[in-house]
């Protein structure tokens, strides 16, 4: 089963347990918990350090757009030794 990561909403007025974040064993299929097992307080669900990641992936950093914002030059292999321009 995966485990799943929490925090209090407002770690001010958080118990001990949920002031930082705590790890809870939950089936895929169980709804994600709102409450504090021990204090009854709002509680997020954190992502996941091995699930997705919220910081920008390789591929929109890498991609046309952003390329050209930074001002970088992109150029695809055509083969044969041939390169077209992108950005
Ligand atoms: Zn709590």
């Amino acid at each position: 089963m995966p485990t799943y990561e929490y925090q209090a909403v407002d770690v001010h007025g958080a118990c001990e347990r949920c002031r930082q974040p705590f790890e809870v064993r939950q089936s895929m299929r169980d709804e994600p918990l709102t409450w504090c097992p021990q204090c009854g307080g709002p509680v997020t669900r954190l992502i996941s350090r091995c699930g997705i990641s919220t910081a920008p992936s390789t591929r929109s950093l890498l991609s046309d757009k952003n390329l050209k914002a930074k001002g970088f030059t992109k150029l695809v292999n055509e083969g044969g030794g041939k390169f077209r321009k992108v950005t």
